[in-house]
């Protein structure tokens, strides 16, 4: 690559931050990396209505939180405002703007009349040649003009570096607004600005923007600017092959931080959506994502976000995060949560016994959180199905058994693993039943689940006073 590479993501702060903005971060982050560029963060705050501070405060701390950190800004749109117009008055000089004084009411009007004629409406250039006694009426009426963009005749051709050549006939293109009438510029024009001021080498983003590329490409002809490379990322949709929206439950990263996702996994489930390196290979590092990434690579089809995958790739991480890093993203999911444990068993000592043996079993760590529950609460909730199938068969006898073993415990010298054990399967000699038969219902009773790491350490780990006390406390 010859040009020195600078991308950015400019998103609009006018809500969470969800999936998509966060892949185009992703993809913008790892093509400058992986050249050695800039990555620069530029929020578009015009729509002032719409726009807060808070949301391109979630950008920033979204995009923190997977680890895509940005080289440069963040730029605020609201803060530029002087050059979009000092701009649009290049353009006005030079022939390639004119001003409208056309009311909102006008060009309402036009329009309902056009769509019930049943045809396209287009600005009808009322204003291109506006003779200057009529300019001054309107400027005397205190109409505020807008600047038109004078569309040229013909057609514009560009090559997408990942859909190949596109080309828009001008006859399809209004003359559009670049600047409204209250003086904020539109889309179009502040970002091709931006772009060209920030000296943007690659312009990498959702593929509904495809369309306004035509617009952009005129704009920076009028100015005889540069155009940078463009490529437009595949659109991600839900399973239902539907466009990604709230209806596909958590699309915003917070909520899936909230679900106990790690930003390693996140980036990699994220990385994968559109593009992929070859193979079959699913699990990659971000080190790895750095060297492999390439925009050749990007698909041109949808790519389809699959829940399943993304849960499955998570436990994938947690189950071979080393435990100091375990530890680590459990207590401070556990504080973004705002979930304090009972004091007894939040030491370091404790989840470092207690973590590997469910992490091991969990996809997510508001999983790791649940199957932790019984080990750090003593109100069991007892899973209904789990007693259907091993107690409410013959209650009389599971409880005697239960009793019996509880009696044994409390008289071992030592409590241990090894020891529950080594009684349990005593008992379940002597009395010439088979071991699940005991192991179910124990299981249940003391921590009111059917699926869990192996029982004997679960025991330890509850340690011998808190079984006795839930085998006493039968939940049939
Ligand atoms: N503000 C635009 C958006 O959020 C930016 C699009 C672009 O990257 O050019 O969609």
């Amino acid at each position: 690559m010859d040009k020195k590479v600078r991308v950015r993501i400019a998103p609009s702060p006018t809500g969470a931050i969800h999936v998509g903005l966060a892949r185009s971060a992703l993809y913008n982050y790892l093509f400058a990396c992986s050249h050695g560029g800039t990555f620069v963060l530029r929020i578009e705050d015009t729509d002032v209505q719409r726009s807060t501070e808070e949301s391109a405060q979630a950008i920033i701390k979204g995009l923190g939180w997977l680890g895509i950190t940005f080289d440069e800004g963040p730029y605020y749109q609201s803060q530029r405002l002087d050059i979009y117009r000092k701009h649009a008055d290049q353009l006005l000089q030079s022939g390639h703007a004119y001003r409208c004084y056309c009311t909102p009411e006008r060009l309402e009007a036009e329009r309902k009349k056009a769509d019930a004629q049943r045809r396209a409406w287009r600005y009808d250039r009322r204003c291109l040649n506006l003779p200057e006694e009529e300019r001054k009426k309107f400027e005397a009426e205190g109409i505020k003009p807008a600047i038109r963009f004078l569309v040229p005749e013909g057609s514009t051709s560009f090559t997408d570096l990942i859909h190949g050549s596109i080309t828009r006939e001008h006859k399809d293109i209004d003359d559009f607004v670049i600047v409204r009438s209250n003086g904020i510029p539109t889309y179009n024009f502040a970002v091709v600005a931006d772009d060209h001021l920030m000296e943007i080498s690659h312009v990498l983003r959702a593929v509904e923007h495809i369309s306004n590329t035509t617009k952009q490409i005129l704009l920076y002809n009028a100015f005889g600017w540069e155009i940078p490379a463009f490529a437009h990322l595949p659109l991600i949709l839900g399973e239902d092959r539907k466009k990604l929206s709230k209806r596909h439950g958590a699309m915003s990263l917070a909520e899936f931080r909230r679900m106990g996702y790690l930003p390693d996994a996140m980036v990699n489930f994220l990385a994968l959506l559109g593009w992929s390196p070859g193979g079959d290979r699913e699990i990659i590092s971000r080190q790895e994502l750095v060297k492999l990434f390439s925009l050749e690579r990007i698909n041109t089809s949808n790519a389809i976000f699959d829940m399943q995958k993304l849960a499955w790739m998570n436990g994938e991480y947690l189950r071979t995060m080393d435990l100091p890093k375990l530890l680590e993203v459990f207590q401070e999911w556990l504080r973004f949560q705002e979930i304090e444990l009972p004091a007894q068993y939040s030491s370091k000592d404790f989840l470092s016994k207690v973590l590997p043996l469910i992490a091991e079993r969990s996809r997510t760590l508001a999983e790791v959180y649940d199957a932790l529950l019984p080990y750090v609460c003593d109100d069991l909730t007892y899973d209904e199905e789990g007693l259907n199938k091993h107690f409410r068969k013959d209650p009389a006898a599971v409880k005697r058994w239960l009793l019996l073993y509880r009696e044994r415990l409390e008289k071992l010298h030592e409590f241990n693993k090894e020891t529950a054990e080594g009684v349990l399967r005593e008992l379940v000699e002597e009395l010439g039943i088979k071991a699940g038969e005991i192991i179910h219902p124990v299981r249940i009773a003391v921590t009111g689940r059917t699926v869990g790491p192996p029982l004997f350490d679960c025991l330890e780990l509850l340690g011998r006073e808190r079984v006795l006390e839930r085998l006493k406390n039968l939940p049939v």
